[in-house]
């Protein structure tokens, strides 16, 4: 009978694959850690493998690298494979991740709308790769044609945010898909304020598109920026990799319980979103009729940026009344913007209040 060789089968599905000519050869040929609940994965009636101490169950005891019981959770609720998601220490190390996976160090590039979310140059440049910013139009829309543009054999990712921070707005999808087509590379699209949108997640279009990989958080919608836990979403053979390069115990024993137990409180979530949803609509119409504010942008997330005419001015205002919303000004576009985050009603009140007597 004819078999083909080991060697033989991984060049045959190396060829085949999509994803491996854009990772980074040292990670292809990494041997990744094996630890030892790796080895061993059944139940047992005594754990001598880990060195650890046996007293003050629970926490005595190494998490599971691969948070599958979360896992599982969360894929069912987003409809999707449990090997289709990837956790990490916040959305943070999701981005960290398409650098340590994908680009070489001083030979590949990246590309990125302007202005977007800043941690994407941050890690950019930890990991000294060449960052390429694209501006958005005037009006933050996005001209794909422009990205693609940017873009040269080196560039391994592209990295889109919609809803975009600061800007708030959407990415027009039909600009969006001509990146997510006509790009060879991966893109990344960034959905941190998806639950407070009127479009639907990119996550649907996950088994169309190999090279995407889709970031969600729970920083945002579920209230748990203290927790640290972000989400990405990709083909099994993108999670497989980031599997590989993550550190093996990457999310802890309390976040992982934690999580599991907030995640069957979905209808809480769901009301948190509509609560804040109603005060950005009154948020928005107050501040409209502000003769101090000069612009209110759309917005598809829980801030709202708007334009005044001295931002430095009024920040300064704000802290004096105790009151801390985020200085744009001198980010790309959004000169004399400030972009204020969607509290509860008291706040809110306290906010349009206190500019309300600016100047007054
Ligand atoms: C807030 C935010 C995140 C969340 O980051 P975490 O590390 O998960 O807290 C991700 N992307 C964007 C664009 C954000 O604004």
């Amino acid at each position: 009978m004819f078999m083909l060789s080991n060697r033989i089968l991984t060049q045959i599905i190396i060829a085949v694959s999509e994803i491996t000519p854009l990772v980074r050869q040292n990670i292809l040929s990494l041997k990744p850690y094996s630890c030892a609940r790796d080895e061993f994965k059944g139940e047992a009636e005594a754990y001598l493998d880990a060195n650890e101490n046996p007293l003050n169950y629970p926490y005595n005891r190494y998490p599971d690298p691969l948070q599958w019981t979360v896992k599982e959770r969360i894929a069912a609720i987003k409809g999707i494979h449990p090997g289709q998601v990837f956790l990490g220490n916040g959305s943070d190390e999701a981005i960290d991740l398409v650098f340590r996976v994908f680009c070489e160090p001083r030979q590949d590039n990246v590309v990125a709308i302007d202005p977007t979310y800043g941690m994407y140059q941050v890690s950019a440049d930890i990991n000294d790769v060449e960052y390429r910013k694209v501006r958005l139009n005037a009006d933050y829309s996005l001209d794909a044609q422009r990205v693609l543009d940017a873009a040269d054999e080196n560039t391994k990712a592209i990295f889109l945010c919609s809803p975009n921070n600061p800007t708030a707005n959407l990415l027009n999808r039909k600009e969006m898909l001509k990146i997510v087509h006509g790009f060879k590379g991966i893109t990344v699209i960034d959905e941190a304020y998806i639950d407070f949108s009127s479009e639907p997640s990119w996550l649907n279009e996950l088994q169309k598109y190999p090279r995407l990989i889709v970031l969600q958080t729970f920083s945002k919608a579920w209230g748990l920026a203290g927790v640290r836990l972000g989400m990405a979403f990709a083909s099994e053979e993108i999670i497989d990799l980031y599997n590989k390069v993550k550190y093996p115990y990457n999310i802890n024993v309390l976040t992982q319980r934690l999580v599991l137990d907030e995640l069957e409180q979905v209808d809480r979530k769901a009301e948190w979103v509509s609560l804040l949803l109603k005060e950005r609509k009154r948020l928005i119409d107050s501040l409209s009729k502000m003769e101090m504010v000069q612009e209110v942008f759309p917005t598809d997330a829980n801030f709202v940026l708007v334009r005044v005419a001295d931002a430095n001015a009024v920040y300064r205002y704000l802290v004096t009344k105790s009151i801390i919303v985020r200085n744009r000004n001198t980010v790309t576009l959004c000169e004399g913007c400030l972009r204020i985050t969607v509290g509860v009603e008291t706040e809110n009140d306290l906010l349009l209040k206190a500019l309300e007597e600016y100047n007054a």
